[in-house]
């Protein structure tokens, strides 16, 4: 069966195929660095790394870009206002640049820890100015942008396809007073693509003098000098298809007179009590506060990629827990492939592990069903279990285990390793609770924690890992 995606510019699933046969341009709107990622951020990532993940699997070569936005991401998403990088750096005292560089380095190795692909480039926005003021200066010649001043809008009306992602007509956005009129722009719909404002600190030269590009133009110019004119994929979260991939549409393809992306595929929010996860509402957690509750990586990567990304998902304690379960039982169930000794032969595991392979790629394939594929893995799991095979079947289970967890992602990952003196104290630990001697077990995990290990107890037995920093 073909792989098939819901595309939100068409409102349908459609079949799946890259421009060009076996490779993929895919651009993933990555985060504004003003601030720790929360796992909502995540969610959105996570997504965009399964569905690279997938891609590959299938054989396909993918070019990822995910973007780091570092200057004119305003508040609420709005032409006017405080830069959120701005902002945060008047809080922290320091300078925005400062800002960047810090919670960009967070960022890139969150996405380590969390045992992501890497990406062909995570391009800054700082750092393509000169383009964006390009494509500006085609717009401008073009007719589709003018200058005020020393501002420069997009003007919406000569655009007509305007809102053919977002659904978003000038209507409806007049009436949910989505935009407002506003002294220099011709109509209220139209957008900044570069901005004059003598308090903004980061600032460069222009044509239309010293300024800062709109958040949406950085997209359009990062994704177009990496990847081309036309993209296979794009993503985001929910809350980028209006305004920030709707404009997005319209000064790429204004620009180009070609189409800017063939499939938009977004991830829904992460919830906390029904309530969007965000900075800005309080109510986020982060990758480590996640860590601290002793749920690990794997565990946090499946837990966000295993309820399916079209649809919202409340974030509950519970749900990690469930995940934490369901990736140790992978993980066990790969340790016991490779310490085999059981007598079903390499015939008895193969229809198993066929079937399972299938499944996995029916659901997968149909705009990535992650509860169908990954009960094809537990189906894999409990009837090899059940038939306890050979170490030849072993050794063959295991390698098809670990071509389909390539997607995931979980089992495979790296295992914390413990120093010759951890494990001794981890040992004594495990002695000192199957005695029951339980100020014992209490001053060794406190001695073990100095040490950078947490452990935690389980109705298995106690589970080290590390520390994260
Ligand atoms: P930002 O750092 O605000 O630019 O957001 C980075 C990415 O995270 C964007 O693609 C957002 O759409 C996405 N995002 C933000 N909040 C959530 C959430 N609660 N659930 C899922 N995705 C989110
Ligand atoms: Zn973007």
């Amino acid at each position: 069966m073909a792989i098939q995606f819901y595309n939100t510019l068409t409102k349908q699933k459609e079949e799946f195929t890259p421009q060009e046969k076996g490779v993929v341009r895919m651009y993933n709107c990555g985060p504004t660095v003003y601030s720790y990622p929360h796992i909502g951020n995540f969610r959105s990532f996570v997504f965009a790394d399964v569905l690279r993940r997938y891609l590959e699997y299938r054989g396909m070569e993918v070019k990822q870009v995910m973007n780091i936005t570092d200057v004119g991401h305003i508040t609420a998403d709005a032409d006017e206002g405080e830069d959120k990088m701005e902002a945060q750096a008047k809080k922290e005292k320091k300078d925005p640049w400062q800002i960047a560089a810090h919670y960009g380095g967070i960022f890139l190795d969150l996405r380590k820890q969390l045992g992501f692909a890497d990406a062909l480039a995570h391009p800054k926005a700082t750092e393509h100015i000169p383009e964006m003021i390009a494509i500006i200066e085609k717009l401008v010649a073009k007719g589709h942008a003018y200058v005020v001043g020393n501002n420069v809008y997009f003007s919406v009306a000569t655009f007509p396809n305007y809102g053919k992602l977002s659904g978003n007509i000038t209507e409806d956005l007049e009436a949910g007073a989505r935009i407002e009129p506003h002294p220099d722009k011709k109509d209220p719909r139209d957008f900044a693509l570069w901005k004059h404002d003598p308090k903004h600190i980061m600032q460069w030269d222009s044509p239309w003098g010293r300024g800062f590009p709109g958040w949406h133009i950085e997209c359009s110019a990062m994704s177009m000098k990496y990847l081309g004119e036309t993209l296979d994929i794009h993503t985001g979260g929910e809350d980028n298809i209006f305004p920030h991939h709707e404009c997005e549409i319209a000064q790429s393809e204004a620009a180009n007179g070609k189409p800017f992306c063939r499939m938009w595929m977004h991830a829904r929010f992460l919830l906390v009590d029904g309530q969007k996860m965000s900075k800005s509402a309080g109510n986020f957690y982060t990758v480590e506060d996640v860590f601290r509750h002793g749920v690990t990586a794997p565990a946090l990567r499946w837990g966000l990629a295993t309820s399916h990304y079209r649809q919202q998902m409340n974030f509950t304690w519970e749900s990690m827990q469930v995940a934490q379960g369901s990736v140790d039982k992978l993980i066990e169930f790969r340790k016991r492939l490779s310490d085999a000794h059981g007598k079903a032969p390499l015939e008895a595991v193969k229809p198993v592990v066929e079937k399972a392979r299938k499944d996995f790629e029916k659901g997968m394939d149909d705009d990535l069903n992650v509860s169908e594929a990954t009960a094809a893995l537990f189906t894999m799991v409990r009837e090899i279990n059940r038939l306890d095979p050979d170490p030849a079947a072993a050794a063959f289970v295991r390698d098809a285990f670990d071509k389909l967890d390539t997607v995931f992602n979980t089992a495979s990952a790296p295992p914390d390793v413990f120093t010759d003196e951890e494990q001794k104290l981890l040992a004594a630990r495990a002695a000192a609770r199957s005695s029951k001697n339980w100020p014992e077990s209490d001053r060794l995990r406190k001695e073990l924690e100095a040490k950078g290990v947490l452990v935690e107890d389980t109705a298995r037995g106690q589970r080290p890992r590390r520390a994260r920093k």
